[in-house]
């Protein structure tokens, strides 16, 4: 694996690539890399005659509050699980060779980006949006590949890549997750023995949701029993608990037959904040 801090010199190797006609595929992470991380690269080495990787702390889609500058770095490791992988190139810039001095220029996301984590996280989707932008057009991949964890995310972006006629693929792998049913998360190092242990009430408040939904339950009574799941893991804060159309990703208030749909959950456990959703067929 070669690993690249300057965009020219990565760019220069990707020419190279594209000129014997194989495909590339694009994996962008923060680092603190896990099991989740992994496997989309696996999907995406499946899938591609070449794989990169971006490690980046991205400062603009932290708010003033979150948790930019404790976020978990450790690039040593992340390269060394990368070649584990076969991955072909990592790319880890720093800040300043992203956003020089007199950087000005964003992407401004839409409705989709509204919704879910929207309101509870303003500017975030812009944020994700402009460095993925850059990403692509420095790595210029076939294919960008996004995990279900944050599915608003993937859905954001998708749009994105249509709306401003990318050219890319954008495709998603599913969540990988620890033993208990916790979706892998590089803030997970945050909790503590307590909170790790209650975390797991997350993808129960899910999945006892979508089974109130199978059994014929509405999407109200569904959500309220989720709920009480979810609260029987004391979460210290509930941004928000919803069942969302999976494509427009509007509150289902009356459950569309055939369509696919979202049971999405961000939650807090002491200061850290976890994400979590799972996708079913109505
Ligand atoms: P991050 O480093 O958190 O920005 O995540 C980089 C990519 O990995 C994003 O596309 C995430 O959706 C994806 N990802 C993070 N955690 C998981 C997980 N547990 N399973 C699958 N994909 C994940």
């Amino acid at each position: 694996m070669r690993i690249h801090r300057n965009r020219e010199h990565l760019a220069r190797a990707l020419d190279a690539v594209r000129r014997k006609n194989e495909t590339i595929g694009f994996v962008p992470t923060m680092g603190a890399l896990h099991q989740g991380h992994l496997s989309i690269v696996r999907h995406a080495k499946k899938e591609n005659d070449r794989v990169v990787v971006s490690v980046f702390v991205n400062p603009l889609q932290f708010g003033p509050k979150e948790d930019y500058r404790r976020y978990p770095r450790n690039l040593r490791k992340d390269a060394s699980l990368l070649n584990a992988e076969n991955t072909d190139w990592l790319f880890a810039p720093d800040a300043g060779t992203l956003y020089p001095d007199g950087f000005q220029t964003t992407v401004k996301t839409g409705v989709l980006a509204r919704r879910l984590c929207g309101p509870h996280r303003p500017g975030h989707f812009d944020g994700v949006a402009t460095v993925v932008l850059k990403l692509l057009e420095i790595v210029r991949p076939d294919s960008l590949y996004l995990g279900q964890k944050d599915y608003q995310q993937f859905v954001v972006l998708r749009r994105m890549a249509r709306d401003l006629d990318l050219g890319v693929h954008v495709k998603m792998a599913p969540t990988v997750r620890e033993k208990d049913g916790l979706a892998m998360s590089s803030r997970n190092a945050f909790l503590s023995l307590s909170e790790r242990r209650r975390a797991p009430s997350i993808l129960a408040a899910l999945r006892h949701t979508a089974g109130s939904l199978k059994a014929g339950r509405s999407a109200q009574q569904a959500l309220r029993e989720g709920l009480e799941i979810l609260r029987q893991g004391h979460p210290n804060r509930i941004d928000y608990f919803e069942i969302v159309d999976a494509e427009s990703l509007e509150p289902m208030v009356k459950l569309k037959k055939g369509g696919r749909a979202v049971i999405a959950a961000a939650v807090y456990f002491g200061r850290t904040r976890l994400i979590d959703n799972i996708l079913i067929e109505v």
